[in-house]
């Protein structure tokens, strides 16, 4: 099943910013599809709308953010500053690189409704993972949109204002709907807010792989040779605490992406067999094409991004691990090429076997 809510599309414009986020690349996504793979396919047996999200309260982000944080976001005087700093508009608006104020045509604050629909899509993801699991059958749910594992636990990163990923998790396990789960994070930026937020709990595993060097981890005090242990000390960027499996893939190594996420997935088995659920950050940011300057260390050809979505889905599926899926990363006017390669592949399969 896709999830797809039309509100998810902001154009960057009428804020004034300019980062390549393609207002529609999900929309791009969806309507490709439906014009191509899934064209035959009556849509209630692939497609789930707004009226399906789930809506996502402030207990919810309590569970994860700090009181003076989801305070802080849900004040007039605190979002907009809140929103600046997440999407480091004040720091490079300077040389008018990121940041242009005085062609702000919308609030600031539709970026927290953003975030709220955002969290309500990811969560809903998870549900409905766990409805198509039936019987021997995998279920399997794909939200376009979702992903902001960057945030973290006082403050929003990385166009990332509450950790959906997280507050999902926690939501579901907070119903008793699920006890463990993996986050299998292919974004091209480490998952550092999601391995923050839920380090030294045995019950949701991390792993992420993603550019060894760069953006986060190339920020004042990053050692790679250190070993950053939040149980010995807190003093260090959050932005360092380790997953529970990192794989950074050094700049031109491209060729070893593939074995080292299957020697990485068979790792994290090890660390919690039979999760209830797999989240996958599957951002495709480390497309060769994508256009967010800090992604350049990976250069992955469109070939080696379907394999990766292909070896993370089959190695769920064969395991029976109900998966949701979110679209995460993505810039610039290809990255939709990635997400309907990967689904108009699989879900005509799905549909014709009515595993949803
Ligand atoms: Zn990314």
């Amino acid at each position: 099943m896709i999830l797809y809510h039309p509100s998810m599309a902001l154009n960057m414009g009428d804020y004034g910013i300019s980062i390549p986020i393609h207002t529609d690349k999900n929309k791009m996504v969806l309507d490709t599809l439906k014009a191509g793979a899934l064209k035959d396919i009556p849509e209630t047996l692939w497609l789930r709308g707004p009226e399906f999200f789930a809506e996502i309260a402030q207990e919810d982000i309590l569970r994860v953010h700090s009181p003076d944080y989801v305070h802080r976001l849900f004040s007039p005087g605190g979002i907009d500053k809140e929103i600046i700093e997440a999407y480091e508009l004040d720091t490079l608006s300077g040389n008018g690189k990121r940041w242009n104020p005085s062609k702000l045509a919308r609030p600031l604050k539709d970026f927290l409704t953003l975030s709220l629909i955002n969290a309500g899509g990811t969560y809903t993801c998870g549900l409905t993972a766990l409805e198509f699991r039936t019987g021997k059958q995998t279920g399997f749910a794909c939200f376009l949109g979702g992903g902001n594992h960057h945030a973290q636990r006082d403050y929003g990163k990385g166009f990332c204002i509450i950790n959906d990923v997280v507050v999902s998790l926690r939501k579901l396990q907070a119903e008793g709907r699920i006890r463990t789960a993996w986050v299998v994070d292919t974004d091209a930026h480490k998952g550092d807010g999601t391995a923050a937020l839920t380090w030294g709990d045995s019950s949701i595993r991390t792993l992420s792989i993603h550019m060894e060097r760069g953006w986060p981890l190339n920020e004042p005090g990053y050692d790679p040779n250190a070993v950053y242990d939040p149980s010995v000390s807190t003093d260090f960027n959050p932005s360092f605490t380790p997953s529970d499996i990192d794989i950074g893939i050094p700049e031109g190594r491209d060729a070893d992406y593939i074995p080292r996420l299957a020697e990485g997935l068979s790792r994290l088995e090890e660390l919690l067999p039979r999760p209830d659920i797999a989240l996958v950050v599957g951002g495709v940011d480390p497309y060769e094409k994508d256009e967010l300057a800090s992604t350049k260390p990976l250069q992955l050809t469109k070939e080696t991004l379907f394999d990766r979505d292909m070896l993370v889905y089959n190695f769920l599926r064969e395991r029976h691990i109900p998966t949701a899926w979110t679209t995460a990363g993505g810039y610039g006017a290809y990255s939709w090429e990635i997400h309907v390669n990967f689904l108009g592949h699989i879900m005509p399969q799905r549909t014709a076997a009515a595993h949803l």
